[in-house]
């Protein structure tokens, strides 16, 4: 019988140990289970003749999923991938992580486009940060403008899919901060909208912590320096929250997962509005999609 100090699929050295299942993992092991968990998840919606899109900020998650994904593609006769990196125009931070993200890019093998913020929308995060007079914060104007920016460039490459490297702990963040603020429709999904870029998480289902060790492991290089706007946000308290109860009660952000899942369920039957953009022509459920009001708020005050 194994023991915690032994790999559960071998004689070596145990170098993680999953405490939510049991499993004691070696280095080889480990990164093999990693990457099976992601080839079994995009097995849903990859196949054969694909364009792929992956949108990478520099970060560890990114550039996980980038390097796995540039393994596992082989599978499929004909499906090609390409990155592309969104500069939101963040001062002393946004462009040291596109620096790394194209170099680790290169490394890997994995063609590239830039696109920013500027040049899209004429506006940045940092004139978000400097001069809205609005309640919603910097981190909700940047990633919705983000989701805009991937989705232009993902039509304008004639894209089939996008991927991004959202992780079970993001997920599961995002669950609790909509349960605090009392936003049921995020919490329902009913933002998903026909017409939309199809788009998909294929790192899901692993824990933060195993990304790390997975970016460790395979030597890939990323950008590690935190948000200067992270300070002081809900999300941030939320981390660390959720980072100290999974520790204390192991498998506790798959159950936060699970039960965000089941509320869709429930709520599949029910059918979003669907309007067109009054100013953009993008898919929306309100006359003038999030994207264009959060512009107008920042321009016309
Ligand atoms: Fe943008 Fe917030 Fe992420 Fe910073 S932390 S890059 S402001 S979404």
């Amino acid at each position: 019988m194994k023991t915690r100090s032994h790999c559960s699929r071998c004689d070596e050295k145990t170098i993680y140990y999953r405490e939510y299942s049991g499993e004691g993992f070696c280095g080889k092991h480990f990164t093999k289970n990693i990457e099976k968990k992601v080839y079994k998840e995009i097995k849903k919606y990859i196949h054969n003749d694909m364009k792929v899109g992956v949108g990478v900020s520099g970060g560890k998650d990114s550039l996980v999923l980038s390097h796995i994904l540039k393994k596992i593609i082989t599978k499929y006769h004909g499906t090609e991938m390409m990155a592309i990196i969104v500069n939101e125009g963040i001062e002393n931070y946004r462009n040291d992580g596109v620096d790394i993200a194209k170099k680790t890019l290169e490394k890997i093998g994995i063609n590239y486009s830039v696109t920013n913020f500027q040049d899209t929308f004429q506006v940045t995060t940092d004139n978000w940060v400097i001069d809205a007079n609005s309640s919603n914060t910097a981190c909700t104007f940047c990633g919705v403008l983000r989701r805009r920016a991937l989705e232009l460039e993902v039509k304008k490459h004639n894209l089939d899919i996008l991927l991004t490297g959202h992780n079970a702990d993001d997920l599961a963040q995002t669950i609790l901060m909509n349960v605090i603020l009392g936003n049921h429709k995020s919490l329902l999904s009913l933002h998903k909208l026909p017409g939309m870029v199809q788009r998909e998480k294929p790192l899901k289902n692993i824990l933060e912590r195993e990304i790390i060790l997975y970016a460790y492991l395979n030597d890939i290089d990323y950008h590690s320096q935190p948000c200067p706007n992270t300070v002081n946000t809900l999300r941030n308290d939320v981390r660390n929250f959720l980072a100290l109860t999974e520790r204390k009660r192991a498998g506790i952000i798959y159950s936060i997962m699970s039960m965000g899942e089941k509320l869709r369920e429930i709520n599949s039957d029910i059918k979003s509005v669907v309007n067109i953009c009054e100013k953009c022509g993008y898919p929306s459920s309100n006359k003038i999609c999030r994207s264009c009001s959060l512009i107008n708020s920042l321009i016309n005050q």
